[in-house]
C-alpha cells in the first residue's frame, strides 16, 4: 500500500455512479445554519403524535439490558408480527427499517447485468439499491403520477430478476385498488421477486386498498415489506420487516446481519403492535390534517396529487426548490422532489395542526 501517492478508488462500478439518498433536512441543521429557533419538520413523513406510551415505557425497561446482544432470532417480535398478520413466524425476515428488506431482496435476487423494474416517481432507495448490485434500472413512465402497471409488466424482460411496488407510493400518494395489483402479480413469472412497499398501508382508509400480506401465501415469489417508522412513530429506532414465503424469507434471512435490529428497537416494536389506541389517534389525526392542508391548497388556488398516505405533493407555481428555500428561511421543512422528477411540486408531511396552519400560513406569504 503507497502512503503517498493519492488513492483513486476502486470501488465497483455501480457504487462510483450512485447518487447517495437525500434525507429531509434535520431541525438542528436548519437552526444551527440559519440562527433561527422554533423550526419545524414535515419533510420525513414521520408521525407527529412521536410514539405511543406503551412503546416508551417498553423502552425505558429495555434499557437495562442494552449490554447484551439483542435476539438474533427476534423471537417476541417475529411471534408478536406473526400473530397480528395471520401468518407462520417463518415468514417473517426483520429489517433495520424496511429499508433494509428492499436491500436484503436486491443483494438476494439481483446479480450485475440484470434488470430491476419500477415506476417513475417511485421511492428514491429503489434506483440505489439496484445500481448498488450492478443491475439497470427499469424505470417506467407513470400514469397520471402513479403506477401503470401494464406498462410495467410490458417492461419485464428474460433479464427482470426484480419489481418494486410502492402502493401507496411515495411521494405521489397514489396506491393501486386489489384488482389491478393482484392481476399485475398473477402475471408475473415466479422468477421474477416481486417487493410490495407497504410503508403507509396503515394509513389508507381505501375499501378497494389491498393487504398485500394476505397474497403471501399464494405468491412464493413476492415479499411484502412494513415498517414502524411511519404510523408507528418509531423511525428512530429503525424496524421493519418483511412478511413472504418462509422459502424467500429464509433466503432473506441468510445475508442479513445477525444483529440488525437492535434490542430496544424489538422491545419497542413488540409494545407498539399491542398499542391499538396509539395507531387509532394517529391515523384521525392523520385524516383530519390531510383535510386541513388540502383544503388549504384549494384555498390558495394550488393543485395536489390526491394522497392517501400521511403526506401530500402540492403543485407550485415556482420551482419546489426555490419555494423550499423561501420556507426554510421561515423556519419550515418540507421536502423539494426535484430529484424525483417533480420539479413544480413540494411534498409535505400532514403535521400536528399548529404545524398544518404554520405551513400553510407560510407558504401563502413566500407565494
Ligand atoms: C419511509 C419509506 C420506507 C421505509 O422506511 P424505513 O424507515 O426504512 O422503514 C419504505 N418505503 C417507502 C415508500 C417509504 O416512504
Amino acid at each position: 500500500m503507497s502512503a503517498t501517492r493519492k488513492w483513486t478508488g476502486t470501488a465497483v462500478p455501480g457504487v462510483r455512479g450512485l447518487e447517495p439518498y437525500r434525507p429531509g433536512k434535520p431541525v438542528e441543521e436548519l437552526e444551527r445554519e440559519y440562527g433561527i429557533r422554533g423550526a419545524i419538520k414535515l419533510a420525513s413523513n414521520e408521525n407527529p403524535l412521536g410514539a405511543g406510551p406503551r412503546a416508551m415505557e417498553a423502552l425505558a425497561q429495555a434499557l437495562a439490558n442494552i449490554a447484551r446482544y439483542p435476539d438474533g432470532g427476534g423471537f417476541a417480535l417475529k411471534s408478536a408480527i406473526a400473530r397480528r398478520h395471520g401468518v407462520d413466524p417463518a415468514c417473517v425476515t426483520l429489517g433495520n427499517g424496511s429499508n433494509d428488506i428492499l436491500e436484503l431482496a436486491a443483494r438476494c435476487f439481483v446479480s450485475a447485468g440484470d434488470e430491476v423494474v419500477f415506476s417513475e416517481h417511485a421511492f428514491a432507495v429503489y434506483p440505489i439499491v439496484t445500481q448498488a448490485v450492478g443491475a439497470r434500472a427499469v424505470v417506467v413512465p407513470a400514469r397520471d403520477w402513479g403506477h401503470d402497471l401494464d406498462a410495467m409488466l410490458a417492461a419485464v424482460t428474460g433479464r427482470t430478476r426484480l419489481v418494486f411496488i410502492a402502493n401507496p407510493n411515495n411521494p405521489t400518494g397514489t396506491w393501486l385498488r386489489r384488482t389491478e395489483l393482484a392481476h399485475f402479480i398473477g402475471q408475473l413469472p415466479d422468477s421474477v421477486v416481486v417487493v410490495l412497499d407497504e410503508a403507509y398501508a396503515e394509513y389508507v382508509e381505501e375499501p378497494d386498498y389491498p393487504n398485500g400480506i394476505e397474497w403471501t401465501g399464494r405468491y412464493p415469489s413476492l415479499v411484502v415489506a412494513r415498517t414502524f417508522s411511519k404510523a408507528y412513530g418509531l423511525a428512530g429506532l429503525r424496524m421493519g420487516f418483511g412478511i413472504s414465503d418462509p422459502v424467500l424469507a429464509d433466503l432473506l434471512n441468510r445475508v442479513r446481519q445477525p444483529f440488525n435490529v437492535n434490542s430496544l428497537a424489538q422491545a419497542a416494536a413488540v409494545a407498539a403492535l399491542e398499542d391499538t389506541g396509539h395507531l387509532e389517534r394517529s391515523r384521525r389525526l392523520n385524516g383530519e390534517g390531510m383535510r386541513q392542508l388540502t383544503g388549504g391548497f384549494r384555498a390558495l388556488g394550488l393543485r395536489f396529487i390526491p394522497s392517501v398516505g400521511n403526506f401530500v405533493s402540492v403543485e407550485l407555481p415556482l420551482p419546489g426548490r426555490e419555494v423550499y428555500e423561501r420556507l426554510l428561511r421561515r423556519g419550515v421543512i418540507v421536502r423539494p422532489v426535484d430529484n424525483y422528477g417533480m420539479p413544480h411540486h413540494l411534498r409535505v408531511t400532514v403535521g400536528l395542526p399548529e404545524e398544518n396552519s404554520r405551513f400553510l400560513e407560510s407558504l401563502a406569504q413566500v407565494l
